[in-house]
């Protein structure tokens, strides 16, 4: 029996309008993530959905329509009244090396903000912050959303993990998504994304859409046109939003993996941070600022943040977000001490390796993707959801863009488990 939907359309006819590249109306989406909601389409009807909507993509009302009941499928978080013009979270859609978060969501509680970071775990060849930080021992990212409101009211920021009631269309879409081939569609990746950034009641949010080698978009017209759908679909669900277009070919900072991640950033919260993390942080934290009315220009909010971050407001953060989240005091506390031991509390990887300038030459660039691949292919990333990953296997970039180097020079360390 087939389900009836609003107006008498049954299932199949909804796939076959869509097929046939009709638009769908409100009550129609409405209509089908209710059914996905509560199982009352069969998977292989929602497959076929997808692939249609993958085929003929969607106009923006329908975008709009579909992040709104993606959203409302679950749990809508709600906060104290005096925190709604505060709410803020960004969202990156994967990097080499991308630790923005870690430095971020402490420096924006440094100056104000609310920072409720539902964040994701890596799959293929992107890390996922979860992963970094659960190689912090004791690191808690499973939070109710009673902690949640404690972190948020005792430190300002807290990073978790989604919650088993927030949004779950999106996870019966992903999941059918994957194996359907259907996951490069900007219009689902749009829904997927922005649903659940609507579901965390922000006011701000900003998007750092990434193009080039290592990235999703590989060029800037693809990133652009991506960045303009997730802006106009934020904008829809009544959230401030804006999006940062950003290189990505090479790496974030000079380290890669998990372990070694955690160590950069807290170095840059220690006032040590690479040039290149430091201007996404203070770019789109300084965003942020401007939209949540907290300073009145870019320049202002890109100053606020640098200072938090160079100053060690944001360590202070960091250092309280790891204990309300599970770490040991005395842990998080030797964590955030300058020339600390970091291997005295996180797991060293068993072995390194040197690898060395083959000949004389300039280093002219650093391939991203494929670095993340072989990391991944050494165990630091996984390749099916659920997979542990290995906290130590890691990366350290030893040069630079445009360096001079000789025979011989060091120009990477392996951290390898094997
Ligand atoms: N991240 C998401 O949450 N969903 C997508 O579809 C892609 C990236």
């Amino acid at each position: 029996m087939f389900l009836l939907l609003a107006d008498m359309l049954t299932v199949p006819d909804l796939i076959r309008k869509k097929r046939d590249g009709g638009q769908l109306s409100d009550d129609e989406i409405k209509a089908f993530i209710q059914a996905v909601k509560e199982k009352t389409i069969q998977d292989s009807q929602i497959g076929a959905m997808l692939m249609a909507i993958w085929l003929n993509g969607m106009v923006s009302a329908e975008i709009k329509a579909l992040t709104r009941e993606m959203m409302s499928s679950g749990e809508v978080m709600e906060w104290p009244d005096e925190w709604k013009n505060f709410m803020v979270d960004k969202h990156s859609t994967g990097g080499v090396g991308d630790k923005v978060s870690l430095v971020l969501a402490p420096a924006l509680a440094a100056c104000g903000c609310k920072v409720p970071m539902i964040s994701g775990r890596g799959l293929a060849h992107t890390g996922g912050t979860l992963d970094k930080l659960e190689s912090i021992p004791g690191f808690k990212v499973e939070q109710s959303r009673e902690q949640i409101l404690e972190i948020l009211d005792s430190v300002g920021c807290c990073i978790v993990g989604q919650t088993e009631t927030l949004v779950p269309a999106d996870r019966v879409l992903y999941a059918l998504r994957d194996i359907t081939g259907t996951v490069d569609s900007l219009p689902l990746i749009t829904s997927s994304i922005i649903s659940k950034k609507g579901a965390e009641s922000l006011s701000a949010l900003v998007l750092d859409v990434k193009f080039g080698r290592a990235a999703m978009c590989k060029d800037l017209e693809s990133a652009t046109e991506l960045a303009q759908m997730l802006v106009e679909a934020g904008n829809g669900l009544g959230i401030r939003t804006a999006a940062v277009l950003s290189g990505m070919n090479g790496s974030i900072g000079r380290c890669v993996g998990n372990s070694v991640e955690v160590i950069e950033s807290l170095e840059t919260l220690k006032g040590n941070g690479p040039d290149d993390l430091m201007e996404l942080v203070t770019t789109q934290g300084g965003l942020l600022l401007v939209m949540t009315g907290l300073v009145s220009d870019l320049s202002e909010g890109r100053k606020q943040i640098s200072e938090a971050v160079v100053g060690g407001a944001a360590l202070s953060k960091f250092q309280a977000m790891m204990e309300a989240q599970g770490v040991n005091s005395d842990t998080a506390q030797r964590l955030c001490t300058t020339n600390t031991d970091y291997y005295s509390i996180l797991r060293k990887a068993k072995h390194q390796l040197e690898l060395k300038a083959p000949a004389d030459g300039i280093v002219l660039e650093i391939d991203g993707l494929v670095l993340a691949q072989v990391l991944h292919r050494l165990g630091a990333g996984r390749s099916k959801a659920g997979e542990p990953v290995n906290h130590s296997v890691g990366a350290v970039l030893l040069v630079s863009i445009g360096q001079r180097v000789t025979k011989g020079k060091r120009l990477f360390l392996l951290l390898l488990m094997v």
